[in-house]
């Protein structure tokens, strides 16, 4: 099981009891953070005062502002409550190695964890400041530093295999959307706690998650050693769905599996340290990646086998880490094609029109040309579009003031629409889209987007994206499982994401 320390940071005394007890329901332990208080004193008494059981699972912590702290607390205030707080008889106490190193203010070590913040970086020597702290002969060691990649998670795994080898209770944290996986698989690599928010917006460092995410999402009490590691790679995967739908059907169908963002930019550095098993750094059961923007066409050269329609196609969404080998597959084309499929009884001599010229249009084009429609390309780009249709042999055109009147379907494989900045673009208005029987937009966040209404509104049946995301991700379950999910569950899952009703 892992220990999930749940912080507490309000302002006002009077809402430290109530802030407390509602975060020992969610965690095992409870970090009161008196840097937050004007006073930090007064927490003490409020600490004395709660049950025994309670108690020993309080960390009082009085972050400096140079660490991270919320208030700056002088030198001297800090030493004044601790003076005070270590004579607090059942909690630990979370301090910076400057004060532990100061002789007249001994504390009981054996309930010490000594910490140490970098919110800018994973510095180079934190083998040394792990060493220093370790001397200090504090029960636990704690380091937190700002992961600006994904692979800047590889000196904490290294870290975490040091103090097991030595024995240490060592807590390793990288900060920061790119440091999750250190926050979800510390604890089953030794790791003697992890930090999880009471709600999303009580977070106390940089990619904090809540606690119930933890649990619920990424089921952090179940993994373990064995567990097969998947996730997604891109340079920006904050706002994905795929950790939530393949996490749901990763618990519905028992198995021991977790899938987590990986946010990073250099992604032959991260194949080559993390991924690859004859070169990767850190021990793990890393089975296969989702790949999305950027990395979909780079990460081509560094892989072992191609599946053919990926080659074709240009573009790798899926790798497998097969034995010794990565292996690249492309689910996007079989995603797309398949609720076309449902809604058509043949797609051959569908006249179909794709706007965009990316790299979901390469997968778009590929799918439609291999069930034989007749497919035109319009995109603004005309150098990238003609590349494209002399490519896939397919006809193109450009996209400023584009008609679809001789078109069966139209389909949207540009992120016009897309939640956001262009949430209220669309590639093509109703005037431009009359005539034509499907639009396919395979925008899926919002579920409604402006195309599919300026569809509608031009009497065009309709597809959202979710079914394509939905259909790709199965594929790449299969892949990775070996076995069919429960797309029930996906689906579900994706739509309450996405806030749509049941
Ligand atoms: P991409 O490689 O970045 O390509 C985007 C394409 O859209 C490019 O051709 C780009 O043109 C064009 N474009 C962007 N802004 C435009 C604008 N304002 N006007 C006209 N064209 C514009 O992205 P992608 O990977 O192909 O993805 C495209 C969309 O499909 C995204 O919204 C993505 O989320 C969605 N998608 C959905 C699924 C699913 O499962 N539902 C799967 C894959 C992708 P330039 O080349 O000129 O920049």
């Amino acid at each position: 099981m892992a220990t999930i320390c749940v912080p507490v940071r309000v302002h006002r005394p009077e809402e430290l009891s109530g802030a407390i007890n509602v975060a020992a329901r969610e965690g095992d332990l409870v970090e009161v953070r008196a840097d937050y208080l004007a006073e930090p004193e007064v927490v003490l008494p409020i600490v004395r005062e709660l049950p025994d059981d309670l108690q020993s699972r309080i960390v009082i912590t009085l972050r400096s502002a140079e660490q991270g702290g919320e208030l700056p607390h002088s030198h001297d205030v800090r030493r004044a409550f601790w003076t005070r707080a270590r004579e607090l008889p059942n909690v630990l106490f979370d301090v910076e190695v400057d004060l532990l190193q100061e002789r007249d203010l001994p504390f009981d070590l054996g309930r010490v964890i000594c910490s140490h913040h970098d919110f800018t970086r994973v510095p180079t020597d934190l083998e040394k400041i792990y060493a220093q702290m370790a001397a200090t002969q504090a029960r636990t060691v704690k380091i937190a530093v700002q992961a600006n990649d994904a692979i800047d998670c590889v000196p904490l795994f290294k870290l975490l295999e040091r103090a097991k080898r030595e024995r240490r209770e060592l807590i390793a944290i990288a900060m920061g959307q790119r440091g999750l996986m250190t926050r979800v698989l510390g604890s089953s690599r030794g790791s003697f706690l992890t930090y999880g928010s009471s709600d999303e917006e009580s977070a106390t460092a940089p990619g904090q998650i809540t606690a119930q995410g933890l649990r619920s999402l990424y089921r952090i009490d179940s993994i373990d050693a064995e567990t097969q590691i998947t996730g997604l790679i891109g340079n920006s995967v904050g706002h994905s769905l795929s950790p939530y739908v393949h996490n749901m059907a990763f618990a519905d169908a028992d198995l021991n599996a977790v899938f987590l963002p990986f946010e990073l930019d250099d992604v032959s550095a991260f194949l080559k340290r993390m991924v690859r098993p004859g070169s990767r750094e850190i021990n793990w059961n890393l089975r296969g990646l989702s790949v999305t923007a950027p990395h979909k066409a780079t990460v081509i050269g560094h892989l072992d086998w191609i599946d053919e329609g990926a080659r074709e196609i240009g573009a790798v969404n899926t790798i497998v880490v097969e034995g010794g080998e990565l292996h690249g597959y492309n689910t996007d084309a079989v995603g797309f094609i398949r609720p076309l499929k449902q809604r058509n009884e043949s797609v051959a001599g569908l006249r179909c029109a794709v706007i965009g010229a990316g790299g979901a249009a390469r997968a778009v084009v590929w799918a439609l040309k291999a069930e034989g429609a007749l497919v035109t390309l319009f995109a603004r780009d005309k150098a990238k579009s003609e590349t494209l249709a002399r490519q896939f042999d397919v006809s193109c055109r450009g996209l400023s003031n584009a008609t679809f009147h001789e078109v069966d379907v139209v389909i949207n494989a540009t992120p016009l629409g897309t939640y956001g900045k262009a949430e209220h673009d669309t590639p093509a208005t109703s005037e431009q889209l009359r005539g034509v029987r499907l639009a396919y937009d395979l925008v899926y966040n919002p579920s409604e987007t402006r195309f599919l209404s300026e569809a509608r509104a031009a009497g065009c049946e309709t597809i959202g994206g979710l079914d394509m995301l939905i259909a790709q991700a199965v594929e790449q379950f299969k892949l990775w499982t070996g076995k069919h999910p429960n797309v029930d569950v996906m689906r579900a899952t994706a739509r309450g994401r996405l806030g749509i009703d049941a």
